[in-house]
């Protein structure tokens, strides 16, 4: 096989509880994943023909990023890409080759782990591509030590994540869920938007709780209740995203008032996530939150979808 293309969602969190900051520089989490069909596209391939006089057989692993979004990626070898990409071929302990395109739709730097999910993809994407044949399993552990967020990013579905949150149990839903999605002019860097949580807690003198998931919010999930859902959602980096982010207030305050069963900030934002009743509720609602200040642009997705998989 000389190409290997795979699409992989994006991520909106339904739960993100944050507990203190630990030891080792991370918090405790506890993160209801919920994967959307907002897309990207990986494609790995073997490289064109190597440069004259360069051993033929030597390491490589390229990139190039395509769509409105690109000039915000990087190409250099900090695209978690490349180092997922980097990290199954030192696994191997063999030296592989490969040219790497993302086409790009998950907005960068906006909550949505569109990284994470590259990383994912390249993963699927080289281990089809080298023949290697790794299980699950093994893409998993290799996901988790490239970022918290790429674990899911492989798995799909709706799953709660523990720990830095990389340790994923799926969990059961009902139905399917209906969203609109707000981005916003430029990104939020997630350690600032984590620094700014913990300088919120103490300047308030408030000690970080112990992060437990929400009873409620399982429910709405088993059930398929979309009203249900929408009072469950819940996000411990708000208040921190909304310090750092100013203008998000008012669009979470016209998805409201515009009918969204639920609002909230995606995960470190700054994108904010409306729920809707249905297909229709979700368009009507996009078409409304568009002209809000501070709003680039809308999408409408629904979810849960699966994870990381071969297209075509
Ligand atoms: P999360 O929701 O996991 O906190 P995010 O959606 O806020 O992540 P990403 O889009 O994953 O943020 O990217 C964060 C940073 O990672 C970007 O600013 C960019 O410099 C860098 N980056 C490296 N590789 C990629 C990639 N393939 N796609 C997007 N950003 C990348």
């Amino acid at each position: 096989m000389s190409a290997i293309t795979v699409r992989v969602p994006a991520k909106v969190n339904l739960q993100l509880a944050v507990g203190p900051l630990r030891e080792d520089g991370y918090h405790d989490l506890v993160n209801v994943f919920h994967a959307v069909s907002l897309f990207d596209e990986v494609t790995a391939a073997e490289p064109f023909d190597p440069a004259p006089g360069r051993d033929p057989s030597a390491a490589s692993l390229g990139v190039r990023v395509e769509g409105d979004l690109a000039g915000e990626v990087p190409v250099s070898d900090d695209n978690l890409a490349v180092r997922a990409a980097r990290a199954l071929a030192d696994r191997t302990g063999r030296s592989y080759r490969a040219d790497l395109l993302i086409r790009k739709s998950i907005p960068v730097a906006g909550g949505m782990a569109g990284g994470s999910a590259d990383a994912a993809a390249a993963l699927v994407a080289c281990n089809e591509l080298w023949g290697l044949g790794l299980p699950r399993e093994d893409l998993m552990e290799i996901a988790a030590d490239i970022g918290s967020d790429v674990p899911f990013a492989l798995l799909g579905g709706t799953a709660v994540g523990t720990g830095r949150g990389e340790r994923l149990a799926p969990l059961e839903t009902a139905g399917v869920f209906h969203w609109v999605f707000a981005l916003a002019d430029g990104g939020l860097s997630t350690p600032r938007v984590y620094g700014e949580c913990d300088r919120l807690r103490e300047e308030a003198g408030v000690a970080a709780p112990t992060p437990a998931v929400s009873e409620a919010l399982l429910a709405a999930l088993r059930e398929g209740d979309v009203r249900a859902l929408g009072q469950a959602l819940s996000n411990d980096l708000q208040p921190a995203a909304l310090a750092l982010r100013p203008s998000l207030a008012n669009t979470l305050a016209a998805g409201r008032e515009h009918g969204a069963l639920g609002a909230l900030v995606s995960g470190s934002g700054p994108t904010c996530a409306f729920l809707a009743e249905s297909a229709e509720r979700a368009h009507e609602l996009a078409a409304l939150i568009k002209n809000v200040d501070g709003c680039r642009s809308v999408v409408t997705a629904s979810g849960p979808v699966p994870g990381a998989t071969v297209a075509g």
